[in-house]
């Protein structure tokens, strides 16, 4: 949820914006304007269905409680006006305001707490307070502030039923007797009010559902941004070996598993970036890519390690094994024809191999290490082959 915390308040204001664009874009002053709108419905909302109500069915409502849910909603509503019209203000000059998310989010909870308690309207409060609130205010606003304020919320509650059950404050004091006739039909407006405000809340619900989706489909995107190559589509460096460190653990508590890596490095690629272009470069990865992709097993795992340098992670394959499928690469690039501006192109790669648990590795920069060595030996060894480290290493004791 860092795309929700407060950032500390930026000097010069708050950037310019679509109010059409996603909220989540916006600096946080202008999230907590569009919350504090939102949240402004609730007041709003509230004081029409109690006006309808005193209006059309007088004999149903106790005055005083009438009198006091509206100083508290036209309360409620005063507070977030200032609130929205200091916030004008205060965007020339800051980005974020922290005191208007806590205002915002703790009003809301009380106002709907002490409405509900007074109404007893369970079931349209309750939908207010649980599902509204979170849905619009997740996406927008601190989870740690919603999640203190419901905290307080059950508080308040027990607080209230234990009042109650003493005796000392009554449940829906708002109404002077239930509303069904005397017969035990139900009294018709009650029900259609009843049925406006649910509507309005659903409304209202849905639109905290569009934010929370837009903030999960931006979930995605970052989990994607952040590990996969954006060119390539292949799993970037920071990940793979992130994968590498799991899948080196899992081979340790198997004595007999092994876990080989190969990494390859495109031949002379410069020249085919300053021959040809920036273009035909990218395709010639992309093609590469693309035959690591075909040619690995559903539980190997391919990187994108650099520029032109690729990994593969081979899980529960010995050294020999992860040999012949570098050597198949190798043929396999070798022989490809890469369609390109007009002509084609035709690469080579050098691998290297390294298998764990041999040659001292330790750990995934070990494996990597090693594997990069053995690369390094294939370009001095004049390029488009594969060495495996155990070669070396063998060449390295005479
Ligand atoms: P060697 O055979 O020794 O590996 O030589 P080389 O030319 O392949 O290696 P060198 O490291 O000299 O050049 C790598 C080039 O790869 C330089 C860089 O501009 C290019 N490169 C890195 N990333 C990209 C990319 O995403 N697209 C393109 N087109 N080129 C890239
Ligand atoms: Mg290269
Ligand atoms: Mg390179």
């Amino acid at each position: 949820m860092t795309t929700t915390k407060p950032l500390a308040a930026r000097p010069g204001g708050a950037e310019r914006h679509s109010w059409l664009s996603n909220p989540l874009d916006w600096p946080h002053i202008d999230r907590m304007v569009l919350l504090a709108g939102l949240v402004m419905i609730c007041p709003v909302a509230l004081s029409l269905w109690l006006a309808g109500v005193a209006l059309i069915a007088p004999d149903w409502v106790n005055p005083p409680v009438v009198k006091a849910l509206f100083s508290l909603f036209a309360l409620h509503a005063l507070l977030l006006g200032s609130f929205l019209l200091a916030a004008r203000y205060r965007r020339q000059r800051k980005s974020s305001w922290s005191l208007m998310e806590s205002v915002i989010i703790f009003s809301y909870a009380l106002v709907c707490l002490i409405s509900s308690w007074l109404t007893g309207t369970q079931f349209t409060a309750g939908l207010l307070l649980l599902l509204l609130g979170v849905n619009i205010a997740s996406p927008l606003a601190s989870i740690h502030k919603l999640k203190q304020a419901y905290g307080l919320v059950c508080i308040a509650l027990a607080v209230f039923i234990f009042l109650y059950l003493n005796g000392g404050f009554t449940h829906a004091p708002l109404f002077a007797r239930p509303p069904y006739q005397a017969d035990g039909s139900p009294v018709m407006f009650w029900f259609v009010f009843q049925s406006v405000l649910a509507v309005t809340l659903l409304l209202i619900l849905y639109i905290g559902l569009v934010a929370t989706e837009r903030w999960s489909n931006r979930e995605d995107l970052y989990r994607e941004m952040s590990t996969v190559d954006g060119l390539t589509r292949l799993t970037n460096r920071r990940s793979f070996i992130e994968r590498g460190e799991s899948e080196l653990n899992r081979t340790r508590r198997t004595p007999t598993s092994q876990l080989s890596c190969i990494m390859l490095d495109i031949d002379h690629f410069k020249g085919i970036n300053d021959t040809h272009g920036h273009d035909a470069g990218d395709a010639v990865l992309v093609k590469v890519s693309e035959i690591m992709m075909d040619n690995a097993r559903q539980y190997d795992e391919v990187g994108r390690y650099g520029g032109e340098e690729f990994a593969i992670l081979l899980p529960a394959t010995p050294l020999e094994n992860a040999i012949k499928v570098a050597e198949r690469l190798r043929a396999r690039i070798e022989a490809v024809e890469i369609p390109c501006n007009g002509t084609t192109l035709r690469v080579t790669a050098s691998f290297g191999v390294a298998c764990y648990p041999y040659n001292d590795i330790q750990d995934m920069n070990g494996l990597l290490k090693s594997a990069d060595t053995a690369l390094y030996a294939a370009k001095h060894g004049g390029r488009n082959k594969v060495i495996a480290a155990r070669e070396q290493s063998l060449a390295a004791n005479g």
